[in-house]
C-alpha cells in the first residue's frame, strides 16, 4: 500500500487516574448536563421540522438527552435529490482525495472526538465504557482505515494487456444512490454502512435507528469536519415504512447497505423484488441480520476459558449483538463444574447505569425490547422443560434492566434455544458426552441462522470435527474463544443462511459490492 498502513487502533483501558478516563468522565458530564437539538442533514443543510422526539438514556429513561427532528416522505425525496446532485463531483474526485477525507475522519475519532463519541454511545445506547471504546472508537476507526487500504487495492487491480491492446478496468460507483439502513447496537456499523459505499464514489441516503440518532449526530459532525462534501451522506430521521415507500419506488435506487432484523431484511428484499421493473439497474442488496449464535463445548474444554467465553459472549452489551452467544451445548461429564463456575461468575457481575464504570451490565435499548426479552423469560419459566439457573428478574422502573439470565433446557428445541432474543439470555442444553457427533448435528440443525459460533476443545481432533460439521452454521467461527468481538482486518464479519448475504463488513468483499466495473479494451 502507499496509503498509511492500517493498524488496529489500540483499545484504551480507562484505568482509574488515566487521562482517557478523565476525558470520558468530563464528556459524560457535559452530555448529561445539556440537551441537544438534533436536525436531519440534507445536502449539507441542517433540517428542523419542529416535529421533535425525545432521546433518553435506556438506563435512565426519564432523563432527556435532547430531541431529534422527525421528517416525512418529502424529506426522503429531498435527501435522494441531494445525493443525486452531489454524485457527479463526488465520483469525479480521485480516489485519493476521497480516501483522505475518511482517513481524516478516523483521526478525528481517534483524537478530539473519541471521548464525545464514546460518551454519546454510552448514554444513548447504554453501553459500558469498555464496550463503547471497542465500538465507537476502535472499530469505526479500523473500518475507515482498513477500507481505505482495500479501496486502493481495488482501484489498482488491472487486467492483463497484450501486443497492440491495452485493457483497463474502471471501478465505477453504482448508478444512482445507495440507501444505508443502520442498527442501534454498534455505532461503528452505523458509521461503516454509509461510509463504505461513499468511499467507492457513491452518494448515500442514511437512516439511522431511532435509538442511535444521538451518536449518529456526532458521527455527522465528524464527517463534516473531515470534509465529506454536502450531499454525499444525507441523514434522515423518518420511520422505516416512510423511508421505504419513497426509496424502494425510486428509479435511481442502486443498492442497500443494511444491518438489522431478519424480518425487516426479508421484507425489504421482497419489496425490491416486486419493484424490480422500476429501477435502472439491479440494486445491490447487502445485509447482515440476526443470529442464534452458539457455543459448543467438548469434554476436553478448558472449563475456565469456556465459562469466560460464555459470560462475555452472552452478556457483554446485554447480549444485544447479532453475534452474541445465546445457546450453549455442554457435555454431561463437565456440566456440574461448568454450572458452578458459571453461576459464581454471574453473581460477580454488577448491573446499573453506564456512568459507574464498574457496572458490567447496563440497560437494554428500549421498552419494546425489554418487554420482548421479559416475555421470553416468562415463557421459559412457564415451560416444564426449562429451569432458570441464574438471573431471571427484570425491572423497568428507572431503566430497562434485565438480569443476565441462564436457562437450562432439557429440550434442544425449546423456544429460547431456537429463537433470537437479542438480550442477556443464554440457554444451555446438556448433551450426552458419548455422542459428540449428534450434539454437532443438533447445533447445525436447530436454527435458521448462521452468523457466529464457537467450539471449546483442547482435543484437536474434536475441534477439527466441529469445524467441519459446522461449516455452514456460522460465517465467523471461533476455536476456544467467545463468538463476539470480530476485529476489522483480522476476522472479516458476516454470516450466511438467514443471517445475511455474508459480504464481510470491513473487507474488500464488501467494498466490491459498491462498484460496477467497466472493462475498457483499446487497440492500437
Ligand atoms: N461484529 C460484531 C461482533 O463481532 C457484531 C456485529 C453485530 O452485532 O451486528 O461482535
Amino acid at each position: 500500500f502507499n496509503v498509511p498502513t492500517p493498524k488496529n487502533e489500540p483499545v484504551l483501558n480507562y484505568a482509574p487516574g488515566s487521562k482517557e478516563r478523565e476525558a470520558l468522565k468530563a464528556a459524560l458530564e457535559a452530555a448529561r448536563s445539556t440537551t441537544v437539538d438534533v436536525p436531519m442533514f440534507i445536502g449539507g443543510e441542517e433540517v428542523r421540522t419542529g416535529n421533535t422526539k425525545p432521546m433518553n438514556p435506556p438506563h435512565d429513561h426519564q432523563h432527556i438527552l435532547g430531541h431529534y427532528h422527525e421528517g416525512d416522505a418529502a424529506h426522503v425525496e429531498q435527501a435522494i435529490d441531494a445525493a443525486l446532485a452531489a454524485k457527479a463531483d463526488w465520483e469525479d474526485l480521485s480516489w485519493e482525495h476521497r480516501a483522505a477525507i475518511f482517513l481524516k475522519a478516523a483521526d478525528l475519532i481517534a483524537g478530539p472526538y473519541r471521548a464525545k463519541l464514546n460518551a454519546a454511545t454510552m448514554l444513548g445506547q447504554s453501553k459500558s465504557a469498555y464496550q463503547a471504546e471497542i465500538d465507537s472508537a476502535c472499530e469505526i476507526i479500523d473500518f475507515l482505515r482498513f477500507n481505505v487500504a482495500y479501496m486502493q487495492e481495488i482501484y489498482e487491480q488491472q487486467p492483463n494487456s497484450a501486443d497492440g491492446i491495452w485493457n483497463r478496468l474502471e471501478q465505477r460507483p453504482l448508478e444512482g444512490f445507495v440507501f444505508a439502513l443502520t442498527p442501534f447496537n454498534f455505532t461503528a456499523i452505523a458509521g461503516n454502512l454509509p461510509t463504505s459505499a461513499a468511499m467507492m464514489g457513491n452518494t448515500v441516503v442514511w437512516k439511522a435507528s431511532n435509538t442511535q440518532i444521538y451518536s449518529a449526530n456526532v458521527l455527522m459532525e465528524v464527517f463534516k469536519e473531515a470534509g465529506v462534501p454536502d450531499g454525499v451522506i444525507n441523514l434522515v430521521h423518518v420511520s422505516g415504512p416512510v423511508a421505504g415507500e419513497v426509496i424502494f419506488n425510486h428509479p435511481e435506487f442502486a443498492g442497500i447497505h443494511f444491518t438489522g432484523s431478519t424480518g425487516v431484511f426479508q421484507h425489504i428484499w421482497k419489496t425490491i423484488g416486486e419493484n424490480i421493473h422500476k429501477y435502472k439497474s439491479y440494486p445491490r442488496i447487502v445485509g447482515e441480520t440476526g443470529g442464534k449464535d452458539f457455543i459448543v463445548a467438548h469434554e476436553s474444554a478448558n472449563i475456565d476459558a469456556l465459562v469466560i467465553g460464555m459470560v462475555r459472549g452472552a452478556f457483554e452489551f446485554q447480549g444485544q449483538k447479532c453475534s452474541a452467544a445465546s445457546r450453549a451445548y455442554i457435555p454431561h461429564t463437565i456440566w456440574e463444574e461448568v454450572k458452578e463456575k458459571l453461576v459464581a461468575k454471574i453473581a460477580e457481575l454488577k448491573m446499573g447505569p453506564v456512568e459507574d464504570f464498574t457496572n458490567f451490565v447496563n440497560a437494554v435499548i428500549d421498552e419494546k425490547s425489554f418487554d420482548n426479552i421479559a416475555g421470553y423469560i416468562d415463557g421459559a419459566k412457564a415451560n416444564d422443560m426449562v429451569e432458570v439457573i441464574a438471573g431471571g428478574n427484570y425491572d423497568k422502573s428507572k431503566g430497562y434492566f434485565v438480569e443476565p439470565t441462564v436457562l437450562l433446557s432439557h429440550d434442544p428445541q425449546s423456544t429460547t434455544m431456537v429463537e433470537e432474543i437479542f438480550g442477556p439470555v443464554l440457554t444451555i442444553y446438556v448433551y450426552d458426552a458419548n455422542d459428540f457427533g449428534l450434539a454437532l448435528e443438533i447445533v447445525d440443525q436447530t436454527s435458521p441462522y448462521a452468523l457466529t459460533g464457537a467450539i471449546f476443545s483442547q482435543d484437536r481432533y474434536a475441534a477439527s470435527l466441529a469445524t467441519k460439521a459446522l461449516r455452514n452454521a456460522a460465517g465467523n467461527f471461533y476455536i476456544n474463544d467467545k463468538p463476539t468481538g470480530a476485529v476489522v482486518g483480522q476476522q472479516p464479519f458476516g454470516g450466511g443462511r438467514a443471517s445475511g448475504t455474508n459480504d464481510k463488513a470491513g473487507s474488500m468483499i464488501n467494498l466490491l459490492r459498491w462498484v460496477s466495473p467497466r472493462t475498457i479494451k483499446e487497440t492500437f
